[in-house]
């Protein structure tokens, strides 16, 4: 059975370096890195720990320097993406993670632009850019990051808030999320992951995020999840992400069912692809081997992730369509493909 079609809304473009491309760049960089071979790299890739996984993580971004570094990034994601099904794609970047390293802001987004035009042009896979502030840096540095990337925001569809949520509450944003609201952007927002249900609430109604990212702790708060069901908030849960920097011991263990039976707009997602062990479609396998998920609750999940997207209503209509194509593909004549 091909993969089910589904949108992709929780996936850091930096998440999906994998080791080869990342030699790759380093070479064509001159950019040493701290680890001799790919299988070298591939050991530090099974990290333990969330902290363990940053220090890998911001060292090897290292790497990315040019345009052309972050189309190729950009196109080796969207390869892997189209193999697993992912039909639309809302694609996040940490334009501070770059411009700190003295990479232009504008370098990386018209290098993952181009990749994004070329990606629609060929294959038909639309995509949007959401820009992430890193929340463990101050609301200054946020504030400068959106200002210089006024110039660009046509190409960016949304601003978000990732990176060590514990701390770093969403009301700390609530200025540049104003402004991003101000200049006709959607509003996501890292919310209940490591942190607490009240940073849910923060997320809704300080910063007014159109979705929440992870939310899995919402199960938590009873008042919280009503709230979420009646405005039908999306959230973008993460299996694979959750097992390996573990908010859940073990995938058997995953809130997922119970958050679909709580009435949840749920979807799922990659987050970091090339470090948490697999891309979307792995995910949905995943799931749907631990915890017993049946054809059907595979199709709500696909059906939940192009109701969650940021797309015109036309575009989401025909997307729906192709899932329930896929319902159909067992009678002859109505695979809609
Ligand atoms: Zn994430």
């Amino acid at each position: 059975m091909p993969p089910i079609p589904t949108a992709e809304l929780h996936l850091h473009i930096e998440g999906t370096l994998e080791p080869e491309l990342a030699f790759a760049l380093a070479e064509r960089n001159g950019v040493v890195l701290p680890y001799d071979t790919q299988d070298e790299l591939r050991v530090a890739y099974s990290f333990t720990d969330l902290q363990d996984f940053l220090d890998l993580y911001y060292a090897l971004m290292a790497v990315l320097r040019t345009e052309d570094d972050f189309a190729d990034l950009a196109n080796a994601y969207l390869a892997r993406a189209r193999e697993q099904g992912v039909r639309h794609a809302e694609i996040f970047f940490d334009p501070q993670a770059h411009t700190e390293r003295g990479v232009p802001i504008g370098t990386v987004i018209e290098g993952l632009s181009r990749a994004l035009d070329a990606v629609q042009e060929t294959h038909g896979i639309t995509t949007r850019l959401i820009m992430c502030f890193l929340r463990d840096k101050s609301a200054e540095s946020a504030l400068e990051t959106f200002e210089s990337a006024r110039p660009h925001l046509d190409r960016i569809a949304a601003v978000g808030l990732d990176s060590a949520e514990v701390g770093n509450p969403p009301s700390k944003f609530r200025e540049v999320y104003a402004r991003a609201r101000a200049a006709g952007l959607k509003c996501v927002a890292h919310a209940g992951e490591e942190g607490p249900p009240a940073y849910v609430w923060e997320a809704l109604d300080v910063l007014g995020v159109d979705r929440v990212d992870h939310g899995v702790r919402c199960l938590e708060d009873e008042a919280l999840v009503a709230r979420l069901v009646a405005d039908q908030v999306p959230l973008t849960v993460c299996p694979l992400s959750n097992v390996r920097l573990r908010v859940v011991d073990r995938l058997e263990d995953h809130p997922l069912p119970a958050m679909l039976d709580a009435g949840l707009l749920v979807t799922v997602n990659s987050d970091d692809p090339a470090y948490f062990g697999g891309y979307v479609g792995d995910n949905y396998t995943a799931v749907r081997n631990a915890l017993g998920l049946d054809d059907a609750t595979l199709r709500t999940l696909a059906r939940n992730s192009f109701r969650a997207a940021f797309l015109d209503e036309e575009t989401r209509a025909a997307y729906l369509k192709e899932v329930e194509g896929v319902q159909e593909s067992g009678q002859a004549g109505q695979n809609g493909g």
